[in-house]
C-alpha cells in the first residue's frame, strides 16, 4: 500500500492548513501510539547519554514494530519496506525524534535501518546485498565525504583517491567526522578517481580500514577514518566513475527533509514539556503560565515551529511531486534547525536548572541540536545555495 494516496483530510492538530492524506494521519497515530506505549518505557531505563538500546530489548521493540507494520519505512515495498514517499518520511522523522536519544537514533533504533536511498539505483547485486541487508539483516552503513580540508565543499576538498588496479579500485586517505563508521557492516566513500569523485561501497571488514573515535558535544563520536591500500571490488562502485555526486545528488538533497522534520519534532516535544511545567510551576504567587513573559516564550516557539513544519512539508510535497527541491530542502533545513534550537533555548530557561539538568531531556537536545545546523551542511552554504539560485536565475 502507498502512504501518499489517499482522500486528503483537513489535519489541523499541528499543522496548519495543511491538508495531510488520510494514510498518514493514521500512520501518524500509529507511530505516536507505539512510542509512547512501546519505546518510551524501554528508553527511561537506560543512561541519560545512551545512544543505544540493549540489545535484546532492542530486538524485541523490533519484533512489535514488524508486526505493527512500521519497518524501514522509507524503504521500498517490493525489499521488504514500508514504501513511503518524501512525504510519509517526513511524518515518521517527526514522531520517531520525539524520544530522548531521538535527535539521532529516532525511535531508539526500533523502525530498522533503512540502508540510504541511493543504493536502489546500484545494480541488482547491490541492492541485494546492501540494501536488501539493510532492511532484513539489520545492517548498518556509514556514509563518508567529509575530509579534514573542510567537509562544506567537499567536491572541491577531498583528497581520499581510488586507483585503478585490474578489477579492484584501492583506496588511500582519511575521512573525518564519520558517523557509525565502527559499528557499520559497510558504508559509501566517495573518492577521488582520475575523471573526479566517485562513490564506492566499501564493506567494513575489508583490510586497511581504521578508525579513531573523536569526542564531540554528543556522547554518539563520530570516527576518524583511515583507508590504506584498501581494495574494492570495480563492481562495488556506485554508478559510473567520476559521476559519484550525481548519483547521489538527489539522495543527499531529500535526506535534508526527513532531517529537518526530526528536529521538529523535539522542538515540539521541548514545547510539550516546558508548557506541562509552566501550568503546574508556581513561583513569585503565581503559575509560569500566567507570567506574560513566559507566555510570549510559548506562543513564539508554537509559531516558528508551525512555520518550519509547514516549509518542511511543503519541500517533502515538491519532492513528492517530482519537483527539483534542491533549494526547498536547503531551505527547510536551515529554519527547522535553527527554529529548533531556539525552541529548545526558550523550554530549557521556563524549566530553569531543571532545564539544564539531567533529569529531563532538554540539555542533551540543546546539545545534539547544536550539530544539526553543521550536518548534512552548514547554515551557510545553504544559504549560499539560496543566494546563488535567487540572484542568478
Ligand atoms: C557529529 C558530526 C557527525 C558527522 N557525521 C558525518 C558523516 O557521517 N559523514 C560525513 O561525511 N560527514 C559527517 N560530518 C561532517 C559534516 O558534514 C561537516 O562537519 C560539515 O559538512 C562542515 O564541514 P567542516 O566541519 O569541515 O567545516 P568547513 O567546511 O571547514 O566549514 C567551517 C564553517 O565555515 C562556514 N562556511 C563554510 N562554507 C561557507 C560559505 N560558502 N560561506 C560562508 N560560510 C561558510 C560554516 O559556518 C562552516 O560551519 C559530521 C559532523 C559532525 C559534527
Amino acid at each position: 500500500m502507498s502512504f501518499e494516496t489517499g482522500t486528503a483530510v483537513r489535519d489541523r492538530e499541528e499543522s496548519g492548513a495543511w491538508e495531510l492524506p488520510e494514510h498518514l494521519v493514521m500512520l501518524r497515530e500509529t507511530l505516536r501510539r507505539f512510542m509512547r506505549a512501546e519505546v518510551e518505557p524501554v528508553e527511561a531505563r537506560q543512561p541519560h547519554d545512551s545512544y543505544a538500546l540493549p540489545a535484546d530489548e532492542l530486538e524485541a521493540l523490533r519484533v512489535k514494530a514488524r508486526a505493527a507494520g512500521l519497518w524501514c519505512l522509507a524503504s521500498p515495498e517490493e525489499f521488504g519496506g514500508g514504501g513511503l514517499g518524501l512525504l510519509g518520511q517526513v511524518i515518521v522523522a517527526e514522531e520517531a525524534a520525539k524520544c530522548r536519544m531521538g535527535a539521532y537514533v529516532p525511535a531508539c533504533g526500533a523502525f530498522g535501518i533503512d540502508p540510504p536511498s541511493v543504493i536502489w539505483l546500484g545494480s541488482r547485486a547491490q541492492q541485494e546485498k546492501y540494501g536488501v541487508g539493510g532492511i532484513k539483516g539489520g545492517k548498518k552503513n556509514f556514509v563518508a565525504i567529509s575530509e579534514a580540508a573542510g567537509g562544506s565543499d567537499p567536491a572541491r576538498k577531498i583528497e581520499t583517491r581510488a586507483v585503478l588496479d585490474g578489477d579492484h579500485y584501492v583506496i588511500n586517505g582519511t575521512k573525518l567526522w564519520i558517523t557509525g563508521a565502527d559499528k557499520a557492516d559497510w558504508g559509501i566513500v566517495f573518492a577521488r578517481t582520475e575523471t573526479g569523485i566517485t562513490a564506492l561501497i566499501v564493506d567494513r571488514e575489508t583490510p586497511g580500514i581504521e578508525c579513531r573515535e573523536i569526542g564531540v558535544i554528543r556522547s554518539y563520536a563520530p570516527y576518524e577514518v583511515h583507508f590504506k591500500d584498501v581494495r574494492v571490488p570495480v563492481e562495488n562502485r556506485l554508478g559510473d566513475e567520476g559521476q559519484g555526486f550525481a548519483i547521489c545528488q538527489k539522495w543527499l538533497v531529500h535526506a535534508r527533509v526527513p532531517y529537518a522534520a526530526g528536529v521538529i519534532g523535539i522542538g515540539q516535544e521541548a514545547l510539550r514539556i516546558a508548557i506541562d511545567y509552566a501550568r503546574t510551576r508556581n513561583v513569585h504567587k503565581s503559575l509560569l503560565a500566567d507570567k506574560q513573559a513566559i507566555q510570549w516564550m510559548v506562543a513564539d516557539s508554537e509559531m516558528e515551529l508551525r512555520a518550519a513544519r509547514l516549509l518542511v512539508y511543503q519541500a517533502a510535497w515538491n519532492g513528492v511531486l517530482g519537483r527539483d527541491i534542491k533549494t526547498d530542502a536547503s531551505i527547510a533545513k536551515v529554519v527547522a534547525t535553527e527554529t529548533a534550537g531556539r525552541v529548545v533555548d526558550r523550554c530549557i530557561q521556563i524549566l530553569g536548572a531543571m532545564g539544564v539538568s539531567r533529569e529531563m531531556p532538554l540539555e542533551r537536545w540543546y546539545r545534539e541540536l547544536r550539530i544539526k545546523r553543521i550536518g548534512e551542511g552548514p547554515s551557510e552554504v545553504h544559504r549560499m545555495v539560496l543566494a546563488r539560485e535567487l540572484l542568478r536565475n
